[in-house]
């Protein structure tokens, strides 16, 4: 009998694409992901199906701010054009650095298009802040003109968005298609376009989908064997930062949960991955949170935390 290759989503977190303090040049991007390309490079040639979901929060924040800064000159581009075009760029740099190391390798990146509820009350309470910084004044002048502007950790004020959950991946299917070929996929890019469906029609929102929640649903929706999120530290760890600090290995989805409600995962970072790996866990799958470096190794049982039920 073949041994079916497992199916697995990886997530990828904002430094494997730029790195803190970094500027955000092509050149940086580009070499960052070369690096990265190195690093989950065995998690391609151990042959798993791979599906990769990246990160995109600076680069369309400078997207964002490109067009407010040039809005006088070239009409500005709506939230969603943005994440597209993050997304085209982003996937066209991973798609390139994958495709010099291994020409035999099919693969292509997919625009997604994350459905998401007109009803999710995240729309009434816009948190996500994006773009650039302005003073008091003119985040009241902007508020008049329709936006939701609010605060940012004393750095002034910025253009609010909401983060709505994703429903489902609109182009799940052809991502599947494309795995069942051998190809590897990157999609849901950034957490994917965010649309809503009003009269059996899609209409781009702005608004900002959580990377790792995108990963949740893509791997749900291509019925994936694993979930794997792939960040800056090695593993998860209990009373992070303290004296007492411990780091997660093997662990029952369960306890994991345990630590959850006990406040252990910022809501920012590490929260939503432990959330997406609870979520998937449960339905009797496997889910790992990890660094890049060990992914692999992390995919054979040896680093990383990882969950089952
Ligand atoms: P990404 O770009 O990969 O989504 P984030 O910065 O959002 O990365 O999340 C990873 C960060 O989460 C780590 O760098 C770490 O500082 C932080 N973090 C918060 N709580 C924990 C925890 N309990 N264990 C490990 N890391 C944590
Ligand atoms: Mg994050």
């Amino acid at each position: 009998m073949i041994e079916k290759k497992k199916r697995v989503v990886i997530a990828l977190g904002g430094n494997a694409i730029l790195k803190p303090g970094q500027k955000g040049t092509f050149d940086e991007q580009k070499e960052n992901i070369e690096i990265s390309v190195d690093s989950f490079g065995a998690i391609i040639e151990a042959g798993y199906e791979l599906a990769i979901v990246h990160g995109n929060g600076p680069q369309v924040g400078q997207i964002l701010q490109r067009n407010e800064l040039c809005a006088q000159e070239i009409p500005a581009q709506p939230f969603s054009s943005a994440s597209a075009q993050s997304q085209g760029y982003i996937g066209y740099m991973i798609q390139e650095s994958i495709k010099s190391r291994y020409p035999d390798l099919d693969v292509a990146t997919i625009l997604t298009m994350t459905e998401v509820d007109a009803a999710d009350p995240a729309f009434e309470k816009p948190t996500k802040p994006i773009g650039l910084f302005y003073s008091r004044a003119e985040a009241e002048k902007m508020e008049e003109e329709g936006f939701v502007m609010g605060e940012d950790a004393g750095r002034g004020y910025r253009r609010l968005v909401p983060s709505p959950q994703p429903q489902t991946i609109v182009e799940s299917n052809s991502v599947k298609k494309l795995l069942d070929t051998q190809t590897v996929v990157i999609s849901c890019g950034g957490g994917g376009i965010p649309v809503v469906k009003k009269e059996g029609m899609y209409v781009g929102q702005d608004a900002v989908i959580d990377k790792d929640a995108a990963a949740l649903k893509l791997a749900e929706n291509i019925d994936a064997d694993v979930l794997m999120i792939l960040t800056d530290v090695p593993n998860v760890f209990v009373n992070y930062g303290k004296e007492n600090q411990t780091k997660l290995e093997e662990i029952k989805v369960a306890e994991l949960e345990k630590f959850y409600k006990e406040g252990h995962f910022a809501a920012g970072s590490m929260g939503p991955k432990v959330k997406a790996c609870i979520d998937f866990a449960q339905q009797g799958k496997q889910a790992i949170i990890s660094s890049l470096e060990n992914g692999v190794a992390a995919l054979e049982g040896k680093m990383g935390t990882r969950v089952t039920r």
